[in-house]
């Protein structure tokens, strides 16, 4: 078996509960339930589960949306910090087996920004992740620059996770079907990343890293069409210094999370390079099994494998050592 990295690996905190609930509507009450009692184990199950499919490290992560939902910024930050705290000690516990993403009041990118370094240089976490935008602010505003210039001076990145628009737009109306991670959490997390390619945050920041879950969220399939109809659009006041896919090459990761499927996975390395794609399950909401089982038969030569599975993430997030690859 391959030794891996796991990077789209959730828990929640039994006071996180109220602001989890309010994704239920993306998810089947059944699915829920269950998915809760995973979500908050740190011990046996969930290390099992790792251990069956070896992943030798699970970078952790909040279910989201967590505070960014959360109307007093005061709450959000202070409730961000008690979450990151616990997430630390679970850490601590199992340092071998655990790292983890800090939870961010992206309300307040300064101080997101302060909490993201806390949580790096103090806690020991590789990044943050981030659920998508944050009462009708996206990461390219900006008021977020603080947010990417300090993530980019920590070398940390910042994980994309999709969640909902601010409004149901006219297209979803009366098709609740493609409301979730059906459809519309790809299209609004892929819209989120064109608007930070776009809006020149990576002209600003070229050292920030973002990761992007479910195989790139169909972008590396588009690198071509972006460039040729970015030459069209790209008049006026909107300039880039390069393509749209030189960003996406050299400041965007991608994780298998929830896809286990053979023909986006040769496009992303194909698109983006074998040093780019991250192996992830989804726990719980995805089976760890089904993920692992695919992985280890899909069409990757020996050494795509390993990167894909473990070293990629390693290098990413300078784990290399920390879970070895021994045995
Ligand atoms: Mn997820």
């Amino acid at each position: 078996m391959t030794p891996k990295i796991a990077l789209e690996e959730h828990f929640i905190h039994p006071d996180f509960l109220d602001y989890f609930a309010t994704t239920a509507v993306n998810i089947s009450p059944a699915l829920f339930g269950k998915a809760r009692e995973a979500l908050m184990d740190f011990g046996a199950r969930r290390l099992e589960a790792m251990d069956r499919i070896g992943v030798r490290k699970a970078v952790l992560s909040l279910a989201g949306p967590g505070v960014q939902v959360e109307r007093r910024v005061d709450t959000a930050l202070r409730r961000a910090r008690e979450v990151n705290d616990f997430l630390a000690e679970q850490i601590a516990r199992r340092p071998d087996r655990y790292g983890g993403f800090a939870h961010l009041a992206v309300q307040d990118p300064r101080a997101a920004a302060d909490e993201l370094e806390r949580c790096v240089r103090e806690l020991g976490m590789q990044g943050a992740m981030i659920n998508g935008q944050t009462g009708g602010m996206y990461l390219d505003d900006d008021r977020c620059s603080p947010l990417w210039e300090r993530a980019a001076d920590l070398g940390a990145p910042i994980y994309l996770h999709p969640g909902n628009p601010p409004e149901r737009v006219a297209m979803y109306h009366d098709h609740p079907e493609l409301w979730g991670p059906l459809w519309s959490w790809t299209v609004e997390t892929a819209t989120h990343a064109l608007r930070l390619i776009t809006a020149g945050v990576f002209d600003r920041f070229p050292g920030a890293k973002l990761i992007l879950g479910h195989m790139g969220e169909t972008l590396p399939f588009l690198l071509w069409r972006l460039d040729s109809r970015w030459e069209i659009c790209n008049r006026g006041e909107m300039r880039l210094a390069s393509p749209p896919s030189a960003y996406l090459r050299r400041n965007v990761w991608v994780t298998t999370s929830g896809v286990c499927d053979n023909p986006p996975l040769r496009c992303a390395i194909d698109a983006l390079g074998r040093d780019r794609v991250m192996f992830s399950v989804d726990y719980p909401f995805e089976r760890p099994e089904e993920a692992g089982a695919w992985i280890e038969a899909a069409p990757l030569d020996g050494d795509e494998r390993r990167l894909v599975c473990h070293d990629n993430a390693a290098a990413l997030m300078g784990l290399g050592d920390a879970t070895g690859a021994q045995g």
